[in-house]
């Protein structure tokens, strides 16, 4: 249950700012007169922000759809008709549907503007309706409110479809940022005809964006991309507020470089995933990988014999694992095209099967030693380690 919990931690902060955007348009509580200006500032602020943060960690299509709720807010806020809103609960889903279709690109690159010519071709197509209500009038039934028309509803769930099925199942904050945005969009515009709820609601979308591009750039500095397992900045900043008793140990990987000269620098990458994974399982401790092929685990209250053990069984888990790769020369578009016909076992056994083993260095603190000491204690207990024939553990 705990383990579930946590594995669902992504979904936790854009779920913590819907509800409490629902509870405030629940409430229903006027704002203060001096504070009323939040209700426009606040939507302009949090999406700004949002297609900025986007535009700058160039991610494409946080940007599109940022901007794309920004223009809805805008194009409200200044017209306020009903064909207005009916182009607007068409237009949003229907950019980031076609965002999420598309290849995730990047913000900055020159295709974008292509996206930035479709924005502005809907800002000029926003403002012929805003202008001209009378012309404009919209009043097919697949358009007709109330609230949100049906195709509206259609293409809202179908982005939202396209947002969870981007976000699944990796759960990174941008792509689950988006599918909050966009769910809390069908509420802003379910909410329309009150503006105390349509302004909450797309203020807790652009704030959905802003958390998600900050929480993820937050873990590209902090997070191992290939291992996705802490990084050694990371580790720095744990060390600097460890406490009193703790133990260290240093893992490197055996012969590494003959793993990425003989078979590969992919195959070499699924060497660090493997120990990654084992070492991501180790008992009291914390696994962080600090640097090439080496990693650390710190086990924060342990003694240099309870590190010992935990280290022991990840070793001889390591060394027991046989490890699948692709045979050198095995045309790999033809292997995953058997793949996804389902046909790659009855091709027999494709794969050539390797082992891997580390050489561990443990070490706790004693006295009044810096982390750094202790640090290079565990580096000097893993050369002991490789000098006395590798996988193995010494202190
Ligand atoms: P020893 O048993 O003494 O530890 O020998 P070793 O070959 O494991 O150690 P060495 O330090 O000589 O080699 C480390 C190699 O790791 C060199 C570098 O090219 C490779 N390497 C570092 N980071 C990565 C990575 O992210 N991916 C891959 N595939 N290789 C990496
Ligand atoms: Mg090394
Ligand atoms: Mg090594």
């Amino acid at each position: 249950m705990i383990e579930q919990l946590r594995a669902l931690r992504p979904l936790w902060v854009p779920a913590g700012i819907l509800v409490a955007a629902a509870l405030l348009v629940w409430l229903g509580r006027p704002l203060p007169a001096t504070l009323t200006g939040l209700r426009t500032a606040g939507p302009y602020a949090a999406l700004v922000a949002a297609a900025a943060l986007a535009w700058g960690f160039n991610r494409g299509r946080a940007f599109v759809i940022a901007a794309s709720l920004l223009g809805a807010f805008a194009a409200w806020q200044a017209w306020h008709t009903k064909p207005v809103y009916s182009a607007l609960v068409v237009l949003v889903p229907m950019n980031a549907l076609l965002v999420l279709l598309y290849r995730e690109r990047g913000a900055r690159y020159r295709a974008s503007y292509a996206w930035l010519a479709l924005l502005a071709a809907e800002g000029v197509l926003l403002w012929w309706i805003g202008h001209s209500p009378e012309r404009a009038s919209l009043e097919y039934w697949w358009l007709r409110s109330p609230p949100t028309p049906f195709i509206g509803r259609l293409l809202l769930a179908a982005a939202f479809a396209g947002a969870v099925w981007r976000a699944w199942p990796q759960y990174k904050p941008v792509p689950i940022g988006i599918a909050g945005a966009i769910a809390t969009f069908f509420l802003a515009a379910e909410w329309a005809v009150s503006p105390g709820a349509y302004a909450l609601f797309i203020d807790a979308s652009g704030i959905m964006l802003v958390v998600a591009l900050l929480q993820e750039s937050h873990q590209l500095a902090f997070r191992d991309q290939l291992t996705g397992l802490p990084g050694r900045r990371a580790l720095d900043e744990r060390l600097r507020g460890v406490g009193s008793g703790y133990a260290v140990a240093m893992v490197d990987v055996d012969h590494f470089k003959q793993f990425n000269d003989t078979h590969g620098h992919d195959v070499g990458d699924q060497v660090l995933r493997l120990v990654g994974g084992r070492l991501a399982e180790v008992r009291d401790g914390v696994a962080y990988r600090y640097g090439g092929e080496e990693f650390c685990v710190l086990f924060p209250g342990s003694d240099i014999g309870e590190a010992e053990r935990a280290v022991e069984a990840i070793r001889r888990s390591i060394e027991h694992y046989r490890m699948a790769v692709r045979a050198p020369g095995r045309p790999k578009q033809a292997e995953e095209g058997a793949k996804r016909r389902g046909r790659i076992t009855s091709q027999g056994p494709p794969e050539k099967v390797l082992s891997v083993t580390v050489s561990i260095g443990v070490s706790a603190l004693s006295g009044r030693q810096t982390p750094r000491e202790v640090l290079k204690a565990a580096d000097e207990a893993l050369y002991r380690a490789k000098k006395g024939g590798r996988n193995r553990v010494s202190r």
